[in-house]
């Protein structure tokens, strides 16, 4: 009999939570890089039902969810994952983590975040909880202090100084590491986007042509 394949028991799994109101370049290059650099299995995209940092989206969950869905359609290495849809009530970090570790016991989970959540993680609900279930993976994000770390809240720069990790820790340990990575810089946020929309301006070039079509059928953010 042939022995199990088990080549990708101990890949990284990159988990990525967002509003994604809507999705955008900026959410899926940066991934698709940091992807390939921990030789991940796959990026989970984990849209917020209701994220409890900020104000509510102004679209539904079913629209954002089903934007990831056309944006990353194309792209093995990208999962959409509802859980925190289906899960109900806000939608805590710590609560998703749990869950994943529960799925996947044996395999590194990389949270994956943009340096300015970063910046607000000691506002998250049990945020020191979040390394005992995951590493997390900063990338820079554009107009982000990524550098001097006199200007960063002190608990974070000390939750960094106290976890952070060179890249090989990622992939060999399953969780607790902190690592902060340069990514190709992409100065788009969904806010400018909603304001273009809103203002009748282009918003080609900035995301999938997909989830364009689908704005304007639903006519979202006008
Ligand atoms: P908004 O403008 O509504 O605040 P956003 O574009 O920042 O939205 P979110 O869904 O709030 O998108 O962000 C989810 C994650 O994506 C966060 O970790 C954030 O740091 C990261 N992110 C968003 N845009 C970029 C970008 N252009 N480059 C790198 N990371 C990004």
């Amino acid at each position: 009999m042939a022995a199990p394949d088990n080549s990708s028991t101990l890949m990284p799994i990159g988990i990525y939570g967002g509003t994604f109101d809507p999705i955008h370049y900026g959410h899926l290059r940066p991934n698709l890089e940091l992807c390939e650099r921990f030789n991940m299995r796959e990026v989970r995209f984990i849209p917020a039902l209701l994220p409890p940092h900020r104000d509510r989206p102004a679209t539904s969950a079913r629209l954002r969810q089903q934007m990831v869905a056309l944006a990353i359609a194309s792209e093995p290495l990208f999962v959409l994952d509802k859980r925190e849809l289906q899960r109900g009530g806000p939608s805590y970090m710590v609560d998703t983590l749990k869950s994943l570790r529960l799925d996947f016991p044996q395999q590194p989970l990389c949270l994956l975040l943009g340096m300015d959540a970063f910046m607000g993680i000691n506002q998250w609900y049990h945020w020191q909880e979040l390394l005992d279930y995951a590493h997390i993976i900063v990338s820079q994000r554009p107009d982000t202090d990524f550098e001097h770390q006199q200007n960063w809240p002190e608990e974070v720069r000390q939750f960094y100084q106290s976890n952070k990790a060179d890249t090989g820790a990622i992939n060999a340990l399953l969780c607790g590491k902190i690592s902060l990575q340069a990514v190709t810089q992409l100065a788009i946020s969904a806010t400018d986007i909603r304001n273009r929309l809103k203002n009748n301006q282009s918003v080609r070039y900035l995301m999938p042509d997909s989830v364009i079509n689908l704005i304007k059928y639903e006519k979202l953010y006008i």
